[in-house]
């Protein structure tokens, strides 16, 4: 059954019960696994026979995620990862070394700038941060001999911009580099993008994916559709010293980089999920389509309602006929544009903080994409560690709000909203 729809894929993609099989995915929780020979061990080791060997590296619960987010994605193989950071890591170290440079949009989310502006320069990679409006001219004009990959956020956390993945990913292409996206808040439901260009997609599956505030966790994907074999990405196309001089794109195809990143980097790095946490992620994978769509409609509400009042100055929903994103949404998003707006009260900081302080079902923690509404201030929590440059750069205001609607009663949110806004 190749051709399911999403919604069907969400539920029975990864895992097929045979005769008399549990119905729910089993949960193998086991860090090793038993095989009848020395000889066959050896063999896995050598990556010449497909099977797990440690938990480190593969777990059957883990795979059936794994090709399941795979197939939602569009992508030919997947690795699921103990967060979305470390999934943003390995996504880039899989193909850049001490001396590479990248390109990343600067709307992305504040852990990714993190990483990439200050840990990854610790380790010599590069990366220059760009505006998602530059020009193609522009973004060109920063692609060196020695730059591997554009990378950017589907729709940005928290500044709710909209990545222009066609446009990316053609400028990535004519200088023979991969579009690397982050469509954790879009999800597959709303976006799949690879259908546009994208090379590989990550996650952090910790937000809409779980959804229930239950598991952290991340995922990179593989379209398969990227040729690495065009002299920028040696680490692929030669021999790896680390497994008998095994050619990653010679001996594995188009899914080069997918294995490379689970049996060089996972084996090095070792942040594999537990079989307990996939199979939560899963709960999540199940419902994924209804929760999405309701979370789209109460949003495009709440946030009709903000753009309404006096009281508010501005809110970020590319849903909002009049945000500057709304025409790329209509491109990318038209199912909806998830749950998560940013605004601003009048009033700056100090406001920001009363009227938060003042709500009573919306919960004040530092997550986001869960099924229970909840508010953050990016400024003082996610945002905290960037300079006030790189703040502007990302979209983000010292009195700005994200507020990520669940899904109660559109009007137990509205009216909680409204009793706020009367402190204010
Ligand atoms: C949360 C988030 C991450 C990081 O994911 P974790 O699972 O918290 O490590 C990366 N990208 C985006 C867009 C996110 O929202």
């Amino acid at each position: 059954m190749s051709q399911m729809k999403i919604e069907t894929k969400c539920l029975h993609e990864g895992y097929e019960p045979e005769n008399g099989e549990p119905q729910a995915m089993p949960i193998y929780q086991s860090t090793t696994y038993n095989y009848q020979s020395t000889e066959h061990i050896g063999q896995l080791f050598d990556l010449a026979v497909e099977g797990h060997m440690y938990s480190r590296i593969s777990n059957p619960t883990v795979e059936m995620v794994e090709k399941k987010i795979a197939s939602l994605e569009g992508g030919i193989g997947a690795l699921c990862t103990t967060s979305g950071q470390a999934a943003s890591l390995i996504s880039i170290l899989n193909i850049c070394s001490a001396g590479d440079h990248f390109l990343a949009v600067s709307t992305i989310y504040g852990g990714t700038i993190n990483l990439f502006g200050v840990t990854l320069k610790r380790l010599g990679i590069e990366c220059t941060f760009i505006d998602t409006n530059a020009s193609p001219e522009e973004i060109s004009a920063q692609i060196r001999p020695n730059t591997r990959l554009i990378f950017g956020e589907t729709l940005a956390n928290p500044a709710l911009t909209v990545f222009d993945i066609e446009k990316f990913a053609q400028i990535a292409h004519s200088h023979q580099i991969p579009l690397v996206v982050d469509n954790t808040f879009a999800t597959p439901i709303l976006c799949r993008p690879m259908e546009f260009g994208a090379d590989i997609v990550i996650h952090s599956t910790s937000k809409y994916m779980d959804g229930h505030a239950i598991q952290i966790g991340g995922v990179i994907v593989d379209s398969g559709n990227f040729s690495w074999d065009n002299g920028k990405f040696p680490e692929l196309v030669e021999p790896d010293e680390s497994y008998h001089g095994v050619r990653y794109t010679h001996d594995f195809g188009n899914a080069a980089y997918i294995t490379k990143a689970r049996v060089q980097l996972m084996r090095d790095f070792g942040a594999y999920p537990t079989a307990i946490n996939a199979f939560l992620l899963n709960l999540g994978l199940e419902t994924l389509p209804v929760r999405m769509e309701r979370y789209c409609k109460n949003a495009q509400i709440v946030a009709e309602f903000l753009d309404a009042n006096k009281k508010v100055e501005w809110v970020n929903y590319p849903g909002l006929a009049s945000d500057p994103y709304h025409a790329l949404a209509e491109k990318y998003l038209p199912d909806g544009c998830s749950g998560v707006m940013s605004f601003s009260l009048r009033g700056g900081r100090d406001t920001a903080i009363r009227f938060m302080d003042s709500l009573k079902l919306a919960s004040n923690v530092v997550h986001v994409a869960d099924i229970r509404t909840c508010v953050l201030h990016p400024a003082s929590t996610t945002h905290r560690q960037l300079s006030d440059d790189q703040l502007a750069a990302a979209g983000i205001t010292p009195g700005m709000i994200r507020l990520s609607v669940g899904l109660e009663h559109v009007d137990d949110i509205l009216d909680d909203i409204k009793q706020a806004l009367e402190k204010v």
